[in-house]
């Protein structure tokens, strides 16, 4: 698995099916065959990038 971001493989696992990239900091959750990308703020909220990945239609 690599990070849809940076294509880094410089991930840590942080949940069941949660990763972090060490590279650019951003939150990763796979659900079912999807990845979730979030990043975290300073105050520790998660905000989603995935509209920057992927497109509907
Ligand atoms: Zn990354």
């Amino acid at each position: 698995m690599k990070c849809p971001n940076c294509q880094s493989s410089q991930l840590g696992r942080i949940g069941s099916k949660q990763y972090y990239c060490w590279n650019c900091c951003l939150e990763l959750s796979v659900e079912e065959d999807k990845i979730n990308i979030n990043q975290i703020e300073e105050d520790g909220s998660l905000s989603s990038l995935n509209d920057l990945f992927y497109q509907e239609g």
